[in-house]
């Protein structure tokens, strides 16, 4: 295959599921790693958030493709999902806001490969802070609640980083932006239950976020009180206020029913390997396998607080 038609063709494929992409040159990573660490030094995480969220970051490509020489950045445009749940006998309709369903990534990645493998280049999954890079390169901008925004999407899309071979031949690399709309608006600021969008600064207080409480097993503080969580995972309200959302925050899709029973077993933390094959892998088409541990708490303050 020729080499310049090979963009043509992963632009092809990358159209062909409305997503957008970014390929940056392998080199940069090491600036995103300094940031992180540059931000870190001058306290401005939370050494919890810190811990957890961003130290388990790879700033370089695993030993079997040590050849990676491009991150390829993908935005897929994502909806935000309704679960539905049978409790003391009435449909209760559950929030999983975009960015959690998985199977994009899967997508993405089977198209691409689809063009890449014939020609001798490999993609590899790369854990990466996907929206500093996006920002970096040019895919996306900050919201004030520093959410990543796409264009034509708002902040309804899942972010991916790739490694490949493939060589960058286009690579920009630019100064994160936040939104020209955010300097007279403060919609989420307002809205935020918890004060974590602060005016004092840029930097999210990430320690503050319903999302990063509801994402881990930990005792959740008392600021986040049970009637603010609304969603199965993370938190939709700066989301759902925010004008550049305006098109796309009633672009829902309900996905999968939990009977009576299966709603009990998730209540009762269940042990996965225990649930029924058919609840399995409705957890499974949801991408929340994974964080099943988090299911029996999270759907509890919404099912029975
Ligand atoms: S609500 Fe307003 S300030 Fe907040 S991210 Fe959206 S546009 Fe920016
Ligand atoms: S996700 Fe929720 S808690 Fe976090 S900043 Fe937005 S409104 Fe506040």
């Amino acid at each position: 295959m020729q080499k310049d038609n090979i963009y043509v063709q992963l632009n092809d494929v990358i159209n062909n599921h409305q997503a957008v992409y970014r390929m940056i040159k392998i080199d940069y990573l090491s600036q995103v790693e300094s940031e992180i660490q540059d931000l870190n030094s001058k306290g401005f995480f939370d050494k919890g958030f810190f811990r957890e969220r961003l130290t388990s970051f790879r700033f370089n490509p695993p030993d079997d493709f040590n050849n990676a020489e491009s991150v390829l950045m993908v935005a897929v445009p994502q909806p935000a999902l309704i679960i539905s749940f049978v409790y003391k006998g009435s449909e209760h309709p559950v929030t999983l806001p975009p960015t959690y369903d998985q199977q994009t990534d899967r997508a993405i990645m089977e198209s691409v490969e689809g063009i890449l493998n014939p020609a001798g280049y490999r993609l590899k999954r790369a854990r990466l802070p996907e929206k500093n890079l996006a920002a970096h390169s040019g895919l996306m901008r900050y919201g004030r609640n520093n959410i990543g925004y796409a264009e034509h999407m708002g902040s309804f899309h899942r972010p991916a980083a790739f490694y490949t071979d493939l060589p960058c031949e286009d690579s920009q690399w630019i100064q994160p932006e936040m939104m020209e709309r955010c300097l007279k608006c403060k919609a989420c600021i307002k809205a935020c239950p918890t004060g974590a969008i602060g005016e004092d600064r840029f930097l999210l207080h990430a320690e503050r976020c319903i999302t990063f409480h509801n994402e881990h097993l930990k005792e959740i503080p008392e600021y986040v009180h049970p009637s603010m969580h609304h969603c199965l995972l993370g938190c939709m309200i700066c989301q759902k206020v925010c004008p550049e959302n305006k098109d796309f925050v009633k672009w829902v899709e309900v996905r999968e029913h939990f009977s009576e029973e299966e709603t009990l077993c998730i209540l009762n933390g269940i042990p996965y390997d225990t649930l029924k094959s058919d609840t399995r892998k409705k957890l499974d088409r949801l991408s929340l396998t994974e964080d099943y541990n988090l299911l029996a708490r999270n759907l509890g303050l919404l099912l029975t607080t």
